[in-house]
């Protein structure tokens, strides 16, 4: 009781909005700290329970109106992965929580998420030892289990940072080492995004091939944003209004170029990962989002109120 009136409180005009990656019907030993579905439905009882849980859109125009009531929050995924439409999904509805989900959409053109590949291939490499003779990955060791999780957290890191083009040359090395194809990996299927999206879910582009755009020339940067929208409308049949930046760190993984492209390509809002949460003043295409990850629930409730309190870093805009 305490603390929903602390958040109530603390959240006056402000929209708190979560953000959920791959939910895991059960959890990954080789990606430990994923939250699986236990814990996901230990958030949504014990914390999101104690706030207004509204549509991403609607809270934004409630938020731009000066509308938006006490304790508002909306509910985020990224990326696209099978184990939503079993596990997250049912979740919800039973829940009467809205959500929306933003979509990689190579997957749907047979191209698995990277960083689902680096997992698939790091679980089936033979040991005892890892050497793919490249410089920042110096011979490895795969013979325990929680050898290949700091492999698989060692490889998102430094692949992260590589062209679209480098990366894909690694990962082809990695699967062959590991005996592995990308086919291998689940992806979403067109027809569970136009399930998703037919039971009054969000959709928005997360780009095709999830890049850092500042790596990206101008043709990948249209592509991976403009195109990346065009396909996904296609597939559900409707207009695409919302966008999520890739790794989504202001400055560090976006700049002012990709927020004039996003409203170029006709989205009406986008949200990044940098911590806080959204004002009246906040532009729309860098609405901020938080993911809690603590176990206890006054532990969530303290990282929810301190995240209220956080004013989001936002690259400057092009004035128009
Ligand atoms: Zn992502």
């Amino acid at each position: 009781m305490i603390s929903r009136l602390l958040l109530q409180t603390l959240s006056g005009d402000k929209m708190s909005v979560f953000l959920f990656h791959k939910v895991p019907l059960q959890s990954d030993p080789l990606v430990p700290a994923q939250v699986d579905l236990a814990r996901f439905e230990h958030v949504l009882d014990c914390t999101l329970s104690q706030l207004r849980v509204l549509p991403l859109e609607e809270a934004i125009v409630g938020l731009q109106n000066r509308r938006l009531p006490r304790g508002a929050a909306c509910i985020t995924f990224d990326d696209g992965y099978p184990d939503w439409i079993t596990g997250v999904l049912p979740l919800l509805r039973r829940r009467n929580l809205h959500a929306t989900f933003f979509i990689t959409s190579g997957q749907f053109d047979g191209v698995p998420l990277w960083h689902e590949r680096i997992a698939a291939a790091v679980r089936c490499l033979p040991g005892p030892f890892l050497d793919l003779g490249v410089a920042f990955l110096p011979a490895q060791s795969v013979a325990t289990l929680a050898a290949r999780c700091l492999l698989v957290q060692r490889l998102e890191q430094e692949l992260k940072y590589l062209t679209p083009t480098r990366r894909e040359e690694l990962l082809q090395q990695l699967e062959a080492a590991a005996g592995v194809t990308p086919e291998q990996v689940p992806v979403m299927t067109e027809a569970q995004l136009r399930d998703l999206y037919s039971q009054g879910f969000g959709v928005g582009g997360h780009t095709a091939l999830h890049p850092i755009l500042d790596y990206c020339n101008a043709s990948e940067v249209a592509a991976e944003i403009g195109g990346a929208r065009e396909r996904l409308q296609a597939i559900v049949g409707g207009p695409i209004h919302g966008f999520a930046y890739p790794n989504g760190r202001p400055y560090a993984d976006f700049s002012r170029l990709h927020v004039d492209a996003v409203k170029q390509a006709g989205y009406r809002y986008a949200v990044t990962t940098h911590w806080g949460v959204a004002r009246a003043t906040t532009s729309p295409f860098q609405i901020p989002r938080f993911t809690p990850w603590a176990e206890r629930r006054w532990h969530m409730t303290y990282q929810l109120a301190r995240n209220l309190l956080v004013a989001p870093v936002q690259v400057a805009e092009t004035a128009v």
